[in-house]
């Protein structure tokens, strides 16, 4: 069916479009292409009482394996554009971390370097406040325009809320736009920044394997969650297709054939291991679409 010019399709596969590669599909999916496309849908979709969630490119997903009850927008066409402006770099929501990352290289612009291993967009990175090395979104956010079903309006980082890894954005709040203020840097420089922030990341981190990045946050305490999980002794645990990482605890990959009920069984393991040993209660990083929920400790 259509709503205006847009496709709407129904159960649509999710798993297509995380990058651990699981989950059920989307009652309802529609790649919407201007914020006038946006505003329809979601005009539309409170309509049926149905609600709106926007995916990026899936890299922090973990999607129930019975799919979601939602129309799930993807940003495509100038939602996903990225322009240079002076040293203000302007992208659509859609946009990839790495297009943003290569265009602000190409101006002679600095800043964004952080984002070079995050395999994200830059709506999905204003919605957790992506970060890595001492940077994140905050840092070069100056504003972003959200649309609603009651209205579409810019938001500065301060009324987005942004903190560690995550902002006051709920679903039915797309991210259409951002603007980014950068500073001028050499374009060699940023390349070697780049490059050594590459290398740091292949030393620790499992770079070749399905995952969804870094499953839970940095707890309060003298161990990162990562250390936690790997002094419980989870390093390679396997439930099902879905195992920790050999290389880096804080990760879960899809070893074949994994589900999001064998990635779930995993976090609920590690929370409960975390919290025997050192009485931690850990927080998950990673967005849970659908009825997904972690039991209480
Ligand atoms: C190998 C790997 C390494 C990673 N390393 C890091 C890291 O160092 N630091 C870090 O912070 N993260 C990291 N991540 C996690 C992930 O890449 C980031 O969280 C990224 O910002 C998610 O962006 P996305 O577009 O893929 O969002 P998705 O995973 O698609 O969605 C994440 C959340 O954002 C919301 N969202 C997405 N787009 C929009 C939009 N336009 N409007 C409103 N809401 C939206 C979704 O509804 C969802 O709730 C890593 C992931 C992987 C796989």
């Amino acid at each position: 069916m259509k709503v205006g010019d847009v496709k709407v399709e129904r159960d649509v596969p999710l798993s297509r479009l995380t990058t651990l590669g699981t989950g059920g599909p989307a009652r309802a999916f529609a790649r919407p292409e201007s914020a006038a496309e946006v505003e329809e849908l979601l005009r539309w979709a409170a309509g049926h009482g149905l609600p709106v969630v926007t995916v990026g490119l899936g890299s922090n997903l973990l999607v129930a394996d019975e799919g979601v009850d939602a129309l799930v927008l993807r940003l495509a066409g100038e939602l996903a554009a990225v322009e240079v402006d002076g040293e203000v770099l302007r992208a659509g929501g859609g946009a990839a971390n790495a297009v943003c990352l290569h265009r602000a290289r190409t101006a002679g612009l600095g800043g964004f370097e952080f984002a070079c291993a995050i395999p994200g967009t830059i709506g999905g990175g204003v919605w957790m406040n992506a970060g890595a090395y001492g940077g994140d979104f905050s840092q070069v956010l100056e504003r972003a325009l959200v649309a609603t079903a009651d209205g579409t309006g810019w938001l500065t980082p301060a009324e987005l809320g942004l903190s560690y890894r995550r902002s006051n954005l709920r679903h039915g709040q797309v991210v259409l736009r951002a603007e980014l203020r950068l500073r001028p840097r050499p374009s060699e420089e940023i390349k070697a920044a780049v490059r050594e922030l590459n290398a740091r990341r292949k030393a620790a981190q499992p770079t070749n394997r399905r995952t969804f990045g870094s499953v839970f946050k940095n707890p309060e305490h003298e161990l990162s969650a990562g250390r936690m999980l790997e002094a419980c002794g989870l390093k390679g645990y396997r439930i099902g297709g879905a195992q920790i990482s050999p290389k880096h605890a804080n990760f879960i990959e899809n070893a074949g054939g994994a589900t999001t009920a064998d990635a779930l069984a995993l976090m609920v393991e590690a929370r409960r291991r975390a919290f025997e040993q050192f009485g931690v209660e850990l927080r998950h990083e990673v967005e849970l679409l659908g009825p997904l929920e972690l039991p209480p400790l």
